[in-house]
């Protein structure tokens, strides 16, 4: 039998400024962002940062039900954040946890502004999102898959809302933590903005910064965002341009057998 331990590291950062996993401290894992990958949905993405896998799948505008939650002037934006079973090392219990709970609100507050929900009063709007497999970080991945779902559904948005969350750890300022920089540094801090509307809409802050390493993460954040919005825009231009080959090709087969 293979027991699988959990090893904690003596040092998350080398002399040499190399972290657990091989990256320098402004460095964001590995991500891969895919747009439109379920059909039945009205729209959908996936994520792949470092270790973690988020499946998010965008319902609406729709009818809502129980209707006295309708609101009479926007449409409600619902989140359902939640971790699969088996996304973590320790199984982990399928009741919502309070965790699920809070941060399906953070994600909500994340990405309401970006939103035109006014444009669509009485109506809701759901954003489901499952966690696969989990390795830190995964709200801002999460806020990240989720603004290119509502995209994907043709939701109308002011901007797109990027967001990484960047950490202290054994003093240094880093990007994009994982797990084990989670677990055992020193603080983080998860930020979402509308890139190109400049605008803040998450920022949280855990642990200890003085004001100069708090302005140091801040501006390391807003970099990894923005680095975050050029992959989004990419995976949506390959969404787009599949879309269009796709309608090319029914146009072909349509005028071979009309
Ligand atoms: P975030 O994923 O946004 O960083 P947290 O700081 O709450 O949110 O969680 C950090 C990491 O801790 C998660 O990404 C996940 O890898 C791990 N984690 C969260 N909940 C559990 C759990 N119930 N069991 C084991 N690991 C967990």
């Amino acid at each position: 039998m293979k027991i699988i331990k959990h090893e904690i590291p003596e040092k998350l950062i080398t002399e040499d400024g190399i972290r657990t996993d091989g990256r320098k401290p402004h460095e964001l894992r590995p991500t891969k962002l895919e747009v439109g990958i379920l059909k039945r949905a009205d729209g959908s993405a996936y994520i792949e940062q470092g270790k973690n896998k988020i499946m998010v799948a965008v319902y609406g505008p729709r009818e809502l039900h129980p209707r006295h939650l309708a609101l009479p002037d926007k449409a409600l934006l619902r989140c359902f954040y939640r971790m699969a079973s088996f996304s973590v090392q320790e199984r982990k219990s399928p009741a919502p946890s309070r965790r699920e709970i809070e941060l399906s609100k953070v994600i909500r507050e994340a990405l309401e502004p970006a939103i035109f929900l006014e444009r669509f009063p009485k109506t809701a709007i759901d954003v489901f999102i499952e966690v696969l497999q989990a390795d830190g970080g995964t709200r801002c991945a999460s806020i990240t898959t989720a603004a290119l779902a509502l995209a994907d559904a043709g939701i109308p948005m002011r901007d797109l809302v990027s967001a990484v969350a960047v950490g202290k750890v054994d003093g240094h300022i880093v990007l994009d933590i994982n797990d084990l920089e989670d677990k055992y540094g020193e603080g983080d801090m998860p930020t979402a903005i509308m890139p190109r509307k400049k605008e803040v809409t998450l920022i949280q802050l855990d642990g200890r910064w003085t004001p100069e390493e708090f302005r140091q993460g801040f501006e390391l954040a807003i970099k990894g965002c923005e680095q975050i919005y050029q992959l989004q825009r990419e995976a949506l231009k390959r969404r787009y341009l599949e879309i269009r080959e796709q309608a090319a090709k029914e146009m072909e087969e349509l005028a071979e057998n009309p």
